[in-house]
């Protein structure tokens, strides 16, 4: 093994004993937890030791990184995650490798991925991202929707062509009521899935935790954790 290669499957084997814990901690079964690991900013040889180390979900957030690693990697069993603020210009290129979108979060998005995925021929996972500090009826500043306006754009994917509605994403927020509360942030995302799962039963997903609150993701029920730092290291600059 590559001195790479060897420090990426000591990374995993770690960030898979906290997750395996975390579910031990709240009664879940490790199978219902999948781990998505964010491999934004790293190359795609990284994607590729990852794949040969049995990773099978990853995600990137943005496009022109995103596709031409995709592209890399296409001959790898993989299924890819976009989880950053999607602008619709870049749809018809996101919908060409994507199988998740995690970050919906107006209708104009969902008529440009609707579009696209159909153009296509394929279909396209959608999750509504929330964003739990955002006032009533507007978006938050790092991309989401308020709780307010999610069973609204979970009813416009429902019903558009080529798209399938998954379930909720959110980031933990660094501001308001939730700040440096991961866990109440997680709960409250919790809940808002249990009513969207009322209208939408199969829309299970929650995409929730980060290589930081990765277990208080998982006590809180997330169903997917989106791990990048505790995998891959601290990224070079901010992003
Ligand atoms: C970068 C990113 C992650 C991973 O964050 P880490 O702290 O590196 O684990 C998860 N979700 C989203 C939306 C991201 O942009």
């Amino acid at each position: 093994m590559t001195d790479r290669k060897a420090q990426l499957a000591a990374n995993l084997a770690r960030v898979e004993e906290r997750i395996a814990a975390a579910c031990d901690a709240a009664g879940r079964d490790r199978k219902d937890v999948t781990l998505v690991v964010v491999t934004k900013t790293y190359p795609a040889s990284d994607v590729r030791f990852l794949s040969e180390l049995g990773v099978q979900q990853v995600a990137e957030n943005r496009d022109q990184d995103a596709a031409p690693k995709a592209a890399e990697c296409a001959d790898l069993p993989l299924t890819w995650h976009f989880v950053g603020q999607l602008q619709t210009n870049k749809v018809r290129s996101v919908v060409g490798y994507a199988d998740v979108v995690h970050s919906v979060d107006r209708l104009r998005l969902v008529g440009a991925l609707s579009t696209a995925a159909v153009a296509r021929g394929r279909e396209v996972g959608c999750l509504v991202q929330v964003a739990l500090d955002a006032e009533s009826g507007t978006q938050g500043s790092r991309g989401g929707v308020a709780p307010d306006v999610v069973g609204g754009l979970a009813d416009a994917i429902a019903a558009a062509p080529g798209l399938r509605l998954d379930g909720l994403m959110t980031v933990a927020p660094l501001d308001g009521p939730y700040r440096g509360q991961p866990r109440a942030a997680f709960d409250r995302l919790a809940e808002i899935s249990s009513g969207l799962r009322a209208a939408h039963p199969a829309a299970t997903m929650v995409s929730a935790g980060m290589s930081a609150d990765l277990e208080q993701a998982v006590a809180a029920g997330a169903t997917h954790v989106r791990v990048g730092t505790a995998v891959l290291g601290v990224r070079p600059g901010l992003r």
